[in-house]
This record gives structure tokens, C-alpha cells and sequence, in this order.
């Protein structure tokens, strides 16, 4: 097993609103390893995005606060960090990728110049930064790098833009990168090429990526691990093969029973699953799922499940592991990984 560079040990942070406190993350641990990329899924509202930008302390404060827990990276925790320690792990040990690349980019300044700035900003003398900014434009697969580092954003594709984005992520080659659903404005073609930019440059450069998608075809296609997260909290997390042949919690198995396969029959129907996540004012005193999950027994709706570990790599949050439960096959499809 490689070596850790962050760890979140049961991390909490809500937020205070006129309506009350709102419970966004609730407990949330896990670990990303040294050039591993790791999937965090769920659906809208489960905590993900939260849970990944209060890794860089992005969530406003106030309105939101850490309830509890630790973010070590590197050791350090950032939850106790001053805002001149934050400063100087924010885009140099750990990039951020935003949905949507109009939110960072300036649309005023030339694409080019925005990255020469990150440059400058990194110290690198100012005879290499035009030199630099073109061979990381180069690095992302942009090609004719001189006449894009002269366009404006609005003169680009997503596709282009979100390659700009990226491009700025790494001027200050960071050790972990976390894209937020990097690929939803895109369509499928370009969100493939973004998908196997980001594979590339874990290959060439060892970076760590942590990929937040509601999509389980992009966690499939990138991810070494995954983390499923539900109402706040962490539902299984394991290696890509054992969420997708080794499911063990209902809330994940209901995820893919949702999503079209391949090798799905040409009449078969997706399941969606019913209802709605709880609601993170007043979060349920038991399972959180257990509103939803046609396996839930009396015991799901007053006690919260606690952690089983399956294997080295594979954990769930399921009363369906006690000794007591009646036996389930949560395991869409038996078939070889
Ligand atoms: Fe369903 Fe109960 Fe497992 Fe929750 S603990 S997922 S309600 S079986």
C-alpha cells in the first residue's frame, strides 16, 4: 500500500442558517494515497462537494464550521491551519478543478496571461514564464499553444477551457488535485478526452487526484478507489472492483441498478431509486438510507450502522453485515472483473 498524503478522520461540518443547522458532512473519514485516484459518488446532496472543498477550507466560514474531525496532509491539519499556512497550500501542494472553468478563469485577460500570472505568482523568474506557460499548455494536449495563449476564455470550447484549468492546476506541480465534477458541462467526447488527460498526467507526473461525480461511468473509467457517500456520510468505500462486483451496502447496488451497462439486455429497464435523501436539518437518528432501502429492518431506523470491514480495502455502514441479518444478494452483476 502507498504512502498516504491525506487523511480526513471522521470529519464534521455543517452549516448555520436562519432555518437552523444544516448537517452537510457527518463523520467523514478516508485516506488518498500517493498517486492513486480516488472517486467520491453520491448523489446531489450527499456531501461530496463539502466534504472536497472543506479539504481546502473552500466552504465559507461562516456560515460553515468544523464540528469535529482532522485533515491531515502531509501530516499537518488543516482545519487548525492560520490563513497564511492555507495560502501556501492552496494551488502549490493541492490544485482545485472547478465544474465550470468560467467561475475561476477572468474573462478579461487572455488565457495565456492567466496562466503566466500563476507562474509569476510561483516566483519563476520572469525571462522563463512565457516559456513555461506554453509547455504546460503543451502538457495538457493543447495544441498550437501560441495562438490559444493569446485567446480569451469566451473564444474557447468547455472542452479547451476546462484543459486551461487544468493547465493552472499544475503550474506549481501539487502533489494532490481534486476536480469537482470536472466533465458535467461537457459532452461525452470531451469529457472522455478530460478523463484520459487527467489518467496521462497521474501516469507522467504521479499526481493524486481526487474525482468528485454523481457519474459512476467516470469512476469506472478513472478511479483506483472509491468512496460512496449518503446523507453526509460514508456508505462502503473499497477498491473499483468491489464497489462494482463486491457491492455490499444497498445505497451502492441502487446506484448501479440506475445507470445503462454495456451488457444489458435490449429490453431491460433502469431502476431508479425511490424517494429522496433525508434531510440534513433534522438527518434520521438510524441509517440515514433507511428510508429508501427495501432491505431496511426495525433496527436500521433507531440505531445508526456501524463500520464493517470486509477486506484490507472494503468497508461498509450496514446493519445487512450484522451475524443476526437475514442474508441478501446486493451484487448487480456476478461476473468476472
Ligand atoms: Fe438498508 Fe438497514 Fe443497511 Fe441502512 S442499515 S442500508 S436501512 S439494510
Amino acid at each position: 500500500m502507498s504512502e498516504k498524503i491525506l487523511e480526513l478522520n471522521n470529519v464534521v461540518f455543517s452549516f448555520k442558517t436562519y432555518a437552523g443547522l444544516v448537517h452537510a458532512v457527518r463523520g467523514v473519514s478516508f485516506e488518498v494515497r500517493k498517486g492513486e485516484i480516488l472517486g467520491i459518488v453520491g448523489e446531489s446532496g450527499c456531501g461530496k462537494s463539502v466534504t472536497a472543498q472543506s479539504i481546502l477550507r473552500l466552504n465559507p466560514e461562516p456560515p460553515g464550521f468544523f464540528e469535529g474531525g482532522e485533515i491531515l496532509f502531509k501530516g499537518q491539519d488543516i482545519i487548525k491551519m492560520n490563513n497564511k499556512q492555507l495560502r501556501n497550500i492552496r494551488g502549490k501542494d493541492i490544485g482545485f478543478i472547478f465544474q465550470d472553468p468560467m467561475t475561476s478563469l477572468n474573462p478579461t485577460m487572455r488565457v495565456g496571461e492567466q496562466i503566466e500570472e500563476v507562474f509569476i505568482g510561483t516566483g519563476t523568474p520572469k525571462a522563463e514564464v512565457r516559456i513555461k506557460a506554453l509547455n504546460i499548455m503543451r502538457l495538457v494536449g493543447i495544441n498550437d499553444p501560441e495562438r490559444r495563449f493569446m485567446q480569451y476564455p469566451h473564444e474557447l470550447s468547455g472542452g479547451m477551457k476546462q484543459r486551461i484549468m487544468i493547465a493552472i492546476a499544475l503550474v506549481s506541480r501539487p502533489s494532490l488535485i481534486i476536480c469537482d465534477e470536472p466533465t458535467t458541462s461537457l459532452d461525452v467526447t470531451i469529457e472522455a478526452q478530460i478523463l484520459d488527460l487527467l489518467l496521462e498526467l497521474r501516469e507522467k507526473l504521479g499526481t493524486s487526484i481526487i474525482m468528485i461525480t454523481h457519474d459512476l461511468g467516470v469512476i469506472a473509467r478513472l478511479c483506483d478507489r472509491v468512496v460512496v457517500m449518503y446523507g453526509g456520510k460514508v456508505a462502503e468505500q473499497g477498491t473499483s472492483e468491489d464497489i462494482f462486483f463486491d457491492t455490499a451496502h444497498p445505497y451502492t447496488s441502487g446506484l448501479l441498478k440506475s445507470i445503462a451497462r454495456l451488457d444489458m439486455e435490449r429490453n431491460q429497464v433502469l431502476t431508479p431509486i425511490e424517494g429522496t435523501p433525508p434531510d440534513l436539518f433534522a438527518p434520521p437518528k438510524g441509517c440515514p438510507f433507511a428510508a429508501r432501502c427495501e432491505y431496511a429492518m426495525s433496527v436500521c431506523y433507531e440505531y445508526e450502522p456501524s463500520k464493517t470491514t470486509l477486506t484490507e480495502e472494503h468497508s461498509t455502514y450496514c446493519w445487512l453485515q450484522h451475524d443476526l441479518a437475514p442474508e441478501v444478494d446486493l451484487i448487480v452483476e456476478k461476473r468476472e472483473a
